[in-house]
């Protein structure tokens, strides 16, 4: 299923002769990973080939999607560099290395009584920090597709036992998603946060996504009202541009309800709950469209 659905994702903008290229790192890692399964139970191919996928919907070049396909086959298949080498280059065989050599440590280890106890904090930080600057520099692809790694696992957590999940989404949190915010990728900062908050604070998570659904048909009307508004004066000032309403993600509610309680003020769980997302085409555009809305409704002086 999932493998069809990259097959069309990668149609979309790659050439024959690189999508040859990239079914050819498929085929070879099917083989590698047969009759190898996750903790799910799930095939475990399946687990690469969500990682390619996820960098697939963000438009990846082949070397990235056949390198996300092959990640772990040294690790888990006992395949060399030099394999991959001969087989598919020195860019897919440095990328796959790197991803199977980048460990990442997190500093907020828990010792035997599962209290968090930080332990050379600075050490392992710089530590980390070199090992993601040494990556980042010989080839930035390799944290995107580390990340994207990290987001399949954070997806399938719920087969691991409940040390380890809290274990990973903790490093998650403190390490993964600050990455991928520092890289500008949105989506995956957002999903990773989302993802640890849900097995960090269970009673929290479910808390705010109740508070969302409870709210969904108010705020989608809010948000509708808000966007026939907005469309309204951008056409005025022929700028051409989607505007998309979405949900805010549970964990920066969370994040938001604590702030506000922390300085006596009151969450609206309308207007703190929703987000509207203009894409226009140019810089020039978008500065006009942030004129047109602070024309429309006032901002903020105090950021919150
Ligand atoms: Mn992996």
């Amino acid at each position: 299923m999932e493998t069809n659905l990259l097959i069309k994702q990668l149609k979309a903008y790659m050439s024959k002769s690189k999508l040859d290229f990239v079914k050819e790192a498929l085929l070879f890692a099917q083989k590698n990973h047969q009759n190898q399964f996750r903790k799910s139970g799930d095939p475990f191919i399946d687990h690469p080939v969500s990682t390619a996928l996820y960098l697939a919907n963000m438009r990846m070049d082949s070397t990235t999607i056949a390198s996300a396909l092959l990640h772990d086959v040294i690790e888990d298949c006992g395949v060399t560099k030099e394999e991959i080498n001969e087989k598919f280059g020195l860019h897919v065989a440095n990328l796959v290395d790197g991803v199977t050599k980048l460990k990442i440590n997190n500093p907020k280890a828990k010792n035997s009584n599962g209290n968090i106890q930080v332990i050379d904090t600075e050490q392992i930080r710089a530590a980390n920090l070199r090992k993601i600057l040494t990556a980042m520099s010989d080839d930035v692809r390799v944290i995107l597709i580390k990340l994207a790694d990290r987001l399949h696992n954070m997806l399938t957590l719920e087969a691991l036992k409940k040390e380890n999940q809290v274990k990973i989404a903790q490093e998650t949190l403190d390490i993964y998603a600050p990455l991928a915010h520092r890289l500008g990728i949105w989506d995956m900062k957002w999903r990773l946060e989302d993802q640890s908050f849900k097995y960090l604070m269970p009673e929290k998570y479910k808390m705010i996504s109740r508070l969302i659904s409870r709210k969904r048909v108010q705020r989608e009307s809010y948000v509708n009202k808000a966007i026939k508004e907005i469309q309204a004066e951008i056409v005025k000032s022929q700028i051409t541009g989607n505007i998309y309403g979405r949900p805010k993600h549970l964990y920066s509610i969370y994040k938001k309800i604590e702030r506000y309680s922390s300085q006596g003020k009151q969450f609206d769980e309308i207007y703190d709950l929703i987000a509207i997302r203009i894409i226009v085409k140019t810089v020039p555009e978008c500065y006009s469209t942030l004129g047109i809305i602070h024309n429309l409704w006032k901002p903020l002086t105090k950021c919150v």
